[in-house]
């Protein structure tokens, strides 16, 4: 049993072979709801503070390799677990199941890259696909590219911290007591300052532990800090951004989706699938976005060995299928011919025939 989208697809969103076009030169006005401008402090500060302290890692005294290996480790951990899968997959889309004590860990490893908390990661995404490059879109580039990637994040948009924009967008969220206590004191924030912290100790304890020296302690653990939580926070808001930002601006299109959605293949890279952005506005309720062999999708990759094992159940795959591309249409003619043949030999064996060698 597959779960009823939790969005739907937009109307005007049909399969159809196209061809890459150029954006119209058409701009549209930032959201009615962010005008007059007005700066969003809370996430301005956050975000020049969280780049400022990543900056840090310049300095060769707080580089350990140890903080190196935790901020790769991290973009999977956090990243992929946290963001691309139960963020966006689950929680958005319900493309797929997972166990709620599961579900509720990979949830807080999303908290842990300080992109918002559950509920209004999830309602502000599923406005976007529902006004997906209209004035209403929360962060679309046809306003600026700088707006869509970051600019957005800077402005209040009146509407997210209403009553309503939840009800509407993210009820099912909140009905989970787990996800409605990161809305209260601002617990998602707190969330990211503690697993900051617990970075820093952990490394104090070790490197004092180990060299019996506490300045070594503070080194130690400050270049886990700065590269295992700061470094890793600021390179995962760019991948995410850049699915905002750089897919709905540069790439090619499999489907005809009534936006300016597409497929890039670094973005994809490095947010691990999440750059086959017209795949996925074309078939959001999908757990795979790589909808072509070699649309290389980790997320998707991952589901599946989580539903190999047992854990993940409701795996909503591709309702479309890919449609033909240059390459496939230079290998079509061969594979027709083998249909060809396949379907004579077949005749000729009904018929009693021997086929000629
Ligand atoms: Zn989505
Ligand atoms: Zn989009």
């Amino acid at each position: 049993m597959i779960l009823p989208d939790p969005i739907g697809p937009r109307p005007d969103c049909a399969v159809a072979q196209v061809e890459i076009e150029p954006l119209s030169g058409n701009r549209l006005a930032t959201p009615a709801e962010t005008q007059p401008l007005k700066i969003a402090w809370g996430h301005a500060i956050s975000i020049v503070a969280v780049h400022l302290l990543a900056l840090l890692a310049l300095l060769p005294w707080l580089f350990s390799w140890t903080g190196l290996i935790l901020a790769i480790a991290g973009f999977f951990v956090y990243g992929l677990l946290g963001i691309n899968l139960c963020y966006h997959r689950i929680l958005t889309h319900r493309g797929v199941t997972l166990p709620k004590w599961l579900e509720h860990t990979f949830a807080t490893l999303g908290v842990c890259c300080l992109q918002d908390s559950p509920a209004r990661w999830v309602a502000v995404h599923r406005m976007h696909h529902q006004h997906s490059d209209e004035q209403s879109d929360p962060h679309t580039p046809l306003v600026h590219f700088l707006w869509s990637h970051i600019g957005w994040l800077f402005v209040e948009h009146r509407q997210h911290s209403r009553y309503f924009f939840y009800e509407h967008y993210a009820r099912d969220i909140l009905r989970d007591p787990f996800y409605l206590r990161f809305e209260k004191n601002l617990f998602w924030l707190w969330t990211y300052v503690i697993h900051a912290a617990l970075y820093f100790l952990a490394g104090l304890a070790i490197g004092w532990w180990s060299t019996g020296e506490a300045l070594a302690g503070v080194q130690f653990g400050a270049s886990l800090l700065v590269w295992g939580v700061f470094v890793r926070t600021v390179v995962e808001w760019h991948n995410t951004w850049a699915v905002n930002s750089v897919t709905h601006l540069w790439g090619y299109r499999n489907y005809e989706t009534g936006d300016d959605s597409r497929n890039h293949w670094l973005v994809a890279l490095t947010a691990h699938g999440e750059g086959w952005h017209n795949n996925h506005h074309a078939d959001q309720r999908s757990a795979r976005h790589g909808h072509r062999w070699w649309e290389y999708d980790l997320t998707w990759l991952t589901i599946r060995l989580l539903e190999i094992v047992g854990l993940a159940t409701h795996v909503a795959r591709p309702r479309l299928a890919p449609v033909a591309t240059a390459a496939s249409r230079l290998v079509q003619p061969l594979l027709d011919l083998q249909a060809q043949s396949s379907a004579e030999l077949e005749a000729d064996r009904l018929s009693g025939k021997t086929p000629a060698l």
